[in-house]
């Protein structure tokens, strides 16, 4: 069960993951992208930290709602909105149903789909969100998953965002989306949720 002390955790082990990992997701985006993936998630999960330990929330809803607000304005790329819109959808589940985690989660995926208009199979965060959200519906959410949906994206050829602009060339190579998407689910593992 979700509560807003978990939420808050989850979301600031995020932060630290992303911010220790700032490198190697720039170099992963430097590969297919314009390498500012880490610089641009980096700064926004530090606004979204500073935020939370402001204080200044009471529910699940008002978390997500802080945390969809400085994550819109400092990110930035094509990922600030996105993870934006999946923040903003979640808060809004959050409010309808407290504290169920899957729908919440179920919510944020539609947040990301509705926004950039990607399936799976894309390569990019939805290869991430949608299996890691079915294992959890399924009770076989692990690192283990998590990990290997990461690692699936590098066979896949991007047909959304800039790395498809590479075409063909974008096969070989992790996507950073995936990538930090990861590092949002192993926090909520982490946190025991
Ligand atoms: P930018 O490409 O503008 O520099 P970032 O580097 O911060 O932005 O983010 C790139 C990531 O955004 C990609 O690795 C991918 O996971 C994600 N992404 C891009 N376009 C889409 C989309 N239409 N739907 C879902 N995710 C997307
Ligand atoms: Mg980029
Ligand atoms: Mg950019």
């Amino acid at each position: 069960m979700l509560t807003v002390e978990k939420t808050v955790v989850w979301l600031e082990v995020f932060a630290k993951k992303v911010q220790e990992n700032k490198a190697y997701l720039s170099e992963l985006d430097s590969a297919i992208g314009d390498g500012d993936h880490g610089s641009n998630m980096g700064r926004g999960v530090k606004a979204m930290e500073e935020k939370l330990k402001e204080g200044g929330y009471s529910t699940i809803q008002d978390v997500f709602k802080l945390s969809s607000m400085t994550l819109l304005s400092k990110v930035g790329g094509a990922s600030g909105p996105l993870y934006g819109s999946a923040f903003i959808a979640m808060a809004k589940q959050a409010g309808n149903d407290e504290q169920d985690l899957l729908s919440i989660l179920k919510a944020g995926l539609e947040g990301i789909k509705k926004r950039g208009k990607a399936v799976r199979g894309e390569k990019t965060m939805i290869d991430v969100w949608e299996p890691v959200i079915e294992a959890l519906e399924r009770g076989t959410l692990t690192k283990k998953t998590i990990e290997e949906a990461v690692k699936q994206t590098k066979d896949m050829k991007a047909t959304k965002g800039r790395a498809s602009y590479l075409g063909e060339r974008s096969i070989g190579h992790i996507d950073p989306g995936a990538a930090s998407s990861g590092y949002f689910f192993d926090a909520l593992l982490e946190g025991e949720i």
